[in-house]
């Protein structure tokens, strides 16, 4: 199982963080290890600093395939959820600076987490989702402000790697990153369907 991540596929949150809007979908991978397993707990990481929470909706992958058209890449995703692409800030912005990869940042063990999945085919689109930071509205998205679409995304992905099923790619967070905190409360929301609840410990 691979966990595929975009990067700055939101334009306001490219902004926030300085970054350039992409021409193409900017992919990062993490490993299997990285995915927070059911209910364990979440701790935050001794090697940072400056944790951030980054809000996107998830799709679990449920077709094998390579060289994916647009056209034809609604059938390789079923179900969808939010999640968080955890990111350690202050690791990524020393890394960034060197020109160095982002691994260390971003795909450490349990730096993916990922809420209840709804059957894709369900959701009313377009697909809005919330992030609550201790009970307030810290981030708010919708997939229409999306630079590629999920389609786009799952075919230029594919034509690097192959997608397998059980695969899951994180489609990107909107605006409104920042920092969280030990014993922070988390509460991801699809639509208006609380799908994850996670504390920082
Ligand atoms: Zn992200």
């Amino acid at each position: 199982m691979k966990i595929f991540c975009i990067g700055r596929n939101y334009a306001e949150h490219a902004k926030e963080l300085g970054n350039a809007v992409p021409d193409e979908p900017v992919i990062f991978i993490k490993p299997k290890t990285a995915l927070l397993q059911g209910s364990a707990p979440f701790y935050y990481p001794q090697f940072s600093n400056e944790l951030n929470y980054e809000a996107e909706l998830v799709l679990h992958i449920c077709k094998n395939g390579k060289y994916i058209s647009t056209r034809n890449a609604a059938k390789y995703y079923n179900n969808i959820t939010v999640g968080i692409d955890f990111t350690a800030r202050d690791i990524q912005n020393q890394l960034k600076e060197k020109g160095l990869p982002w691994e260390k940042a971003k795909a450490w063990d349990n730096s993916a987490c990922i809420g209840k999945w709804k059957d894709i085919n369900t959701v009313t689109k377009p697909i809005n989702f919330s992030l609550n930071l201790n009970g307030t509205q810290v981030q708010k998205g919708t997939s229409a402000d999306m630079i590629f679409s999920f389609d786009k995304i799952i075919s230029h992905i594919s034509e690097y790697f192959s997608l397998n099923i059980g695969d899951l790619v994180f489609t990107g967070t909107p605006a409104g990153v920042g920092e969280c905190v030990v014993a922070d409360l988390l509460t991801g929301f699809l639509e208006d369907e609380k799908v994850f609840e996670i504390e920082v410990k």
